[in-house]
């Protein structure tokens, strides 16, 4: 039996642990010098101004929410096929997230569906680049300046990819980004905002550390070198200078996983290309991923399989397959809240034949060929 092969996996070398053996050995284990050159080395990547770096994806998404002011009554726009919390970060601050469909060719959210179920509550639109394919962002643009809206973008997936020659993460008003192990960098949980706006910047570091500020421009008065204040209600989504060090250290390496990510897709795309029962993912002209995951759709219509016998036949075989995503609104506590399938009409066929195969910078040709071949015998052979 070939050796277990997980849909995804960090790549940790020598470099990266001897990065986090020197914090550990120094002054500062949070909020220290490494925090800012993380910080730095990800606004220059992102082609923005500021990045603050936060404790994980889902922090980075609700302080976003907080600094550009959405609250009860608004409500925000995302994707269905998407991690919950693109859609759960509404809801942390009182709003409402409504479902737009996805375009059935990138399996992005589509801008005709957004505007749909815009309405006079609309305050924001949270487009995620799922996969790592950046959305549409000329349109959706075009969307958000037509009806004021502020735009998003949760680019958990999409570190190191471009739009039209630009780099996500310094395109709309904000973007987030995540560092969970199976992201394009890790520093085991982490997250990070990045933005142009100065305002938003500091409301996202204050938002990070309990709404308190020691900055003596932004106080309201001076007592003495003890005072602080606090401005707002925050939390603490402070990220460690060990995940810093971790993370400065990975971005050295991002061009490399980039790399490695886009060679194994091409050789799922080669192996799959005539296989009239797949459907490869399309990717825009004006885009390049940065290939989070590569998710396959089974052309259902034409295979006696159900995904279900596919995924499992993956399983059998000792490959980590998986489904990404569960349209978010089927979960039990989005239907409580009144949320019922026929939304998303796309999303709900497209998620009927998704699989996730195996991508990740440590999996060699080998693996990837094997995976291949699995495939197509889970959609060929009798069960
Ligand atoms: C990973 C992910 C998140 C959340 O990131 P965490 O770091 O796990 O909190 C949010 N949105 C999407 C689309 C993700 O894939």
């Amino acid at each position: 039996m070939h050796r277990f092969i997980p849909y995804g996996r960090q790549f940790i070398d020598d470099d990266d642990i001897q990065a986090v053996v020197d914090v550990l050995k120094g002054d500062y284990l949070t909020t220290g010098p490494k925090i800012h050159e993380f910080e730095e080395a990800l606004a220059a990547r992102a082609g923005a101004k500021y990045a603050v770096a936060v404790s994980n994806g889902t922090a980075a998404l609700h302080a976003a929410c907080f600094a550009v002011g959405i609250c009860e009554g608004d409500e925000v726009i995302t994707s269905p096929i998407t991690f919950a919390a693109s859609a759960n970060c509404a809801l942390y601050v009182g709003a409402k997230p409504v479902f737009a469909d996805i375009d059935s060719r990138t399996y992005n959210i589509d801008p005709d569906s957004i505007l749909q179920k815009i309405n006079s509550r609309t305050k924001a639109l949270i487009p995620v680049h799922y996969t790592g394919q950046p959305c549409d962002m000329d349109a959706i643009r075009k969307v958000a300046d037509k009806y004021g809206l502020i735009v998003i973008e949760d680019a958990s997936h999409a570190l190191g990819a471009t739009y039209k020659g630009k780099a996500i993460g310094g395109i709309s008003d904000m973007s987030t980004f995540s560092f969970h192990p199976v992201k394009q960098i890790t520093t085991g949980e982490g997250g990070a905002v990045t933005t142009n706006d100065e305002k938003l910047y500091k409301r996202l570091l204050l938002f990070r550390s309990h709404g308190q500020t020691r900055n003596r421009e932004w106080m309201e008065k001076y007592e003495g070198d003890w005072y602080y204040e606090q401005q707002e209600l925050g939390y603490n989504y402070r990220m460690t200078d060990i995940q810093a060090a971790l993370g400065l250290s990975q971005m050295k390496k991002l061009d490399m996983f980039l790399e490695r990510r886009r060679e194994l897709a091409a050789i799922y795309n080669e192996s799959f290309k005539d296989v009239k029962e797949l459907k490869i993912p399309e990717q825009l002209e004006v885009v390049q991923s940065a290939w989070h995951l590569y998710v396959i759709s089974l052309r259902l219509d034409r295979t006696g399989k159900t995904r279900f016998d596919a995924f499992n036949y993956m399983k059998s075989r000792n490959i980590g397959v998986n489904v990404h995503y569960i349209p978010v609104y089927y979960h039990p506590y989005y239907r409580r809240l009144g949320y019922a399938k026929g939304i998303c009409p796309n999303a709900e066929s497209l998620y009927e034949s998704l699989i996730t195969l195996p991508l990740y910078p440590g999996m060699n040709d080998e693996d990837a060929g094997y995976a291949a071949e699995c495939l197509k015998e889970a959609i060929s052979k009798p069960v």
